[in-house]
């Protein structure tokens, strides 16, 4: 079955269209459009996931998860080589994807995206807003591009993407939407941009649950811990320390005694995307091993 599937893919559509400054890739084979990579029986089957961010970490995390349990998904990323790297992973594992070079708070390459997602799968039903940077600095050191940068990533980019999806959703009564906020939305040191905009999130995704929810879609909300990503190998760089300092120090903040991994958070987003999750609406997630010790 697996080679087969490998067939598929090589012998499958396979484009890479270069424009100008807009670099995109674009995977799109055959094996998609025959929905390769599913099984009978997977709960996502039929479904299409659309995941900002998705190349790696958290993001990629629930990419796998979604294609690994039978979902067309779709991810957009500004990271070029993360990009393609996980595109060629999941490919070559027969997943049907699509994947696009693209700016979450760049409006009509997010919309682009979205409209593409639906030509190629017929629908979009799980969106994540994952994509994230973090420009971490004391409040009184904080420049307005550190506050602009994380506003727009996080909180603007979230609102391009929802209202992207919600029209296809609406049409088909249908859809969840989850979007990634974080711990530090209760607030934390040298965060004071990283926490208003994840907080803000918590607050914009009770809003979409109000306003969505009689079209059969939710909203809710994951907000992770300390998880072992780029993101947080950066944060132990930028304060001086080895990743391995950064995880102990970490550890002893957290219950269970163990940092997270982007599965776990993959495993909380599935649980709010699944079709029998449609009465949890509005909900934030604290997915932390625990209250802070
Ligand atoms: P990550 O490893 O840095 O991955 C984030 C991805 O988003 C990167 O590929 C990044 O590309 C991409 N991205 C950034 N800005 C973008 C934009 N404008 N448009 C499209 N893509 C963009 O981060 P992560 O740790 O997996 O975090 C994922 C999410 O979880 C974020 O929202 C983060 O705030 C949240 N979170 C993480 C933790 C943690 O401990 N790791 C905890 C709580 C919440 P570039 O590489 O080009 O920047």
């Amino acid at each position: 079955m697996r080679i087969y599937r490998k067939l598929l893919v090589f012998f499958g559509k396979f484009k890479i269209k270069c424009k100008y400054t807009d670099w995109l890739v674009y995977f799109y084979t055959d094996s998609a459009r025959k929905g390769g990579g599913q099984e009978m029986g997977k709960r996502f089957e039929g479904r299409t996931a659309f995941v900002t961010g998705g190349s790696r970490g958290i993001g990629k995390a629930i990419v796998k998860k979604f294609a690994e349990e039978g979902a067309n998904v779709a991810f957009i990323d500004l990271n070029e080589e993360a990009l393609s790297g996980t595109s060629a992973e999941l490919n070559d594992s027969g997943f049907s994807i699509y994947s696009k070079m693209a700016d979450v708070t760049d409006k009509e390459q997010v919309e682009n995206a979205v409209r593409e997602t639906v030509e190629t799968f017929g629908s979009v039903d799980i969106l994540v807003n994952n994509a994230g940077v973090i420009r971490d600095n004391l409040f009184f050191k904080m420049t307005d591009s550190d506050w602009q940068t994380v506003m727009d990533v996080h909180l603007k980019g979230s609102f391009i993407a929802a209202r992207a999806v919600q029209k296809y959703m609406v049409e088909r009564n249908y859809g969840r939407i989850i979007n990634i906020s974080s711990t530090s939305a209760l607030g934390n040191r040298g965060q004071a941009n990283y926490s208003a905009a994840k907080a803000g999130l918590q607050g914009f995704t009770k809003t979409l649950a109000i306003e969505l929810g009689k079209y059969g879609i939710t909203a809710n909300s994951v907000a992770p811990g300390f998880i072992e990503t780029e993101m947080t190998r950066e944060t132990a760089s930028r304060i001086g320390i080895s990743f391995e300092e950064l995880i102990n120090v970490s550890l002893k903040q957290i219950p269970v005694g163990r940092s997270g991994k982007p599965e776990d958070i993959a495993h909380a987003a599935a649980f709010f995307a699944d079709e029998q999750s449609s009465f949890v609406n509005g909900q934030v997630l604290y997915v932390s091993g625990g209250p802070k010790n």
